[in-house]
């Protein structure tokens, strides 16, 4: 490299954001996660060995992943190439396995293959990795935000050892932070004071105390005291940096729960609106679109059951593909969810039914499962009279027939009481229809 393109280098690293800078170089500047890198602990071991498995690194964004696959690499010798599984297409991973091929046939290198957001790779993608994979001609570090034991079970991922990285500890985001105030690749030729406390007061406010997240503060905090001409970090400006947002909406914090709750109980009261504005709030604040997806799949069944039953369909649907898009598209995909529920007719009887009745098989003796309804498929079953005098409701007028399918001591009790509004109003006809011919008085349980 000549002397004019290396100082071009220099001036472009100069202007890389803080976080960036920052990046640790090795294993001992990479702080936190010591039930990862601690000595003694798995992945020094590794290491030693020389035994490097395919990882796959799960953890919130900003917490360390890329960071960390880029300094096993270094400090295994490998060559580190990265790609990113929204934007990468099998013909990118074929070039990477061709290149990884020539390093380690002319040079004995070893590559690793970092692939972030692996959970997006479709079965092809998979597919065309798994030999290399398998023959070593790659070690694959993929790194994925959701949790894998939800949305990861292919053959590939299977093979990878699942690592999870912990949120740091305030006193570690603390130490990240002081580094970045007096390391000269950080800020600290600007030589500013701060205040004991401020960075750490502000830490546990931050969405799973990310250290990228962290460092973004404080860069912006600097550049604030340039404009002002002031030379020291206080809580106060720290405050004014993070802004409305953060102190309002902490992922971690009690106003998370606030506004989940008053997300839900928009869409149960009905007011699309108000439901759309905490939707928004939370998308803002960077809330998991697959959280507020499975939220919405509960509400669907909890507040509008059978009322609509189409709610539950579109709310899972919804689910799904909001994990196949992801944002920022996802939020149209939420939205049309979310005013579907909320203008739906509602009804809770199905979540009143199971409470009712899982109350009464904790607190009562239920007795046995009536002899007639019992399996009858193995031998001897008929010796026992199980499944004897059971009558098969379709060899009767109207597809029904009046037999008693509760235990003895529950004989009679109501758990579904179907509601008035939408589709549960024709249930509720049908139930009557057939409640009123199981009694023989006539009457309908209420
Ligand atoms: P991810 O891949 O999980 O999104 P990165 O590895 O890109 O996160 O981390 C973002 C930045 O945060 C890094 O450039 C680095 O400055 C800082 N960082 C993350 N984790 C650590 C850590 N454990 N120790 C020191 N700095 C860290």
């Amino acid at each position: 490299m000549d002397l004019f393109a290396s100082v071009h280098l220099a001036e472009a690293e100069k202007k890389a954001p803080l976080a960036v800078r920052m990046r640790p170089r090795s294993l001992d500047e990479f702080v936190g996660q010591q039930h990862l890198v601690g000595p003694g602990r798995f992945l020094r071991r590794m290491l030693k060995a020389g035994t490097l498995p395919s990882l796959l690194l799960f953890g919130p964004p900003g917490t360390g992943k890329t960071t960390l696959a880029y300094l096993i690499a270094n400090a295994a010798g490998c060559h580190f190439e990265k790609l990113n599984a929204v934007a990468a297409g099998v013909a990118d991973v074929r070039k990477q396995v061709e290149a990884a091929q020539e390093r380690l046939k002319l040079y004995g290198q070893r590559t690793i293959l970092f692939i972030d957001e692996i959970h997006r790779f479709n079965k092809g993608q998979q597919d065309a990795l798994l030999p290399f994979v398998e023959d070593g001609t790659i070690i694959l570090i993929g790194a994925t935000t959701e949790n894998p034991y939800f949305e990861v079970n292919s053959p590939l991922l299977s093979r990878m050892r699942i690592t999870k990285l912990q949120p740091l500890s305030e006193e570690e985001i603390v130490q990240i932070l002081v580094r970045a105030l007096t390391d000269e690749r950080g800020l600290g030729d600007r030589r500013l004071a701060w205040d004991e406390g401020a960075l750490g007061h502000y830490c546990p406010r931050l969405p799973a105390a990310m250290p990228r997240i962290a460092l973004n503060i404080l860069e912006q905090a600097a550049w604030q005291l340039e404009e002002t001409g002031e030379g020291r970090i206080t809580a106060a400006v720290l405050e004014t940096v993070m802004g409305e947002k953060i102190h309002r909406y902490d992922k971690s914090g009690d106003s998370h729960y606030d506004v989940i709750s008053a997300f839900i109980k928009s869409l149960r009261g009905s007011d699309p609106d108000a439901a759309l504005h905490y939707l928004a709030r939370m998308l803002e604040a960077g809330e998991d679109v697959n959280f507020i997806a499975r939220r919405l799949v509960i509400s669907a069944a909890e507040d509008v059951g059978n009322a609509d039953p189409q709610a539950l369909i579109i709310a899972n649907a919804a689910a799904q593909a909001v994990h196949f898009i992801g944002l920022p598209e996802a939020r149209i995909i939420l939205a049309q969810a979310v005013t579907y529920i909320a203008c739906a007719p509602k009804s809770n009887a199905a979540y009143l039914a199971i409470e009712q009745a899982l109350a009464d098989v904790r607190g009562k003796n239920y007795g046995e499962v009536p002899l007639h309804l019992r399996d009858a498929h193995y031998r001897g079953a008929k010796a026992l009279g199980h499944g004897q005098g059971y009558l098969y409701p379709h060899d009767y007028p109207g597809g029904w027939v009046r037999q008693q399918h509760l235990p003895a001591p529950l004989a009679g009790t109501v758990y579904y009481r179907p509601g008035q509004l939408g589709y549960e109003r024709q249930i509720r006809q049908h139930l009557e229809q057939l409640r009123a011919r199981h009694n023989e008085d006539g009457k309908v349980p209420e």
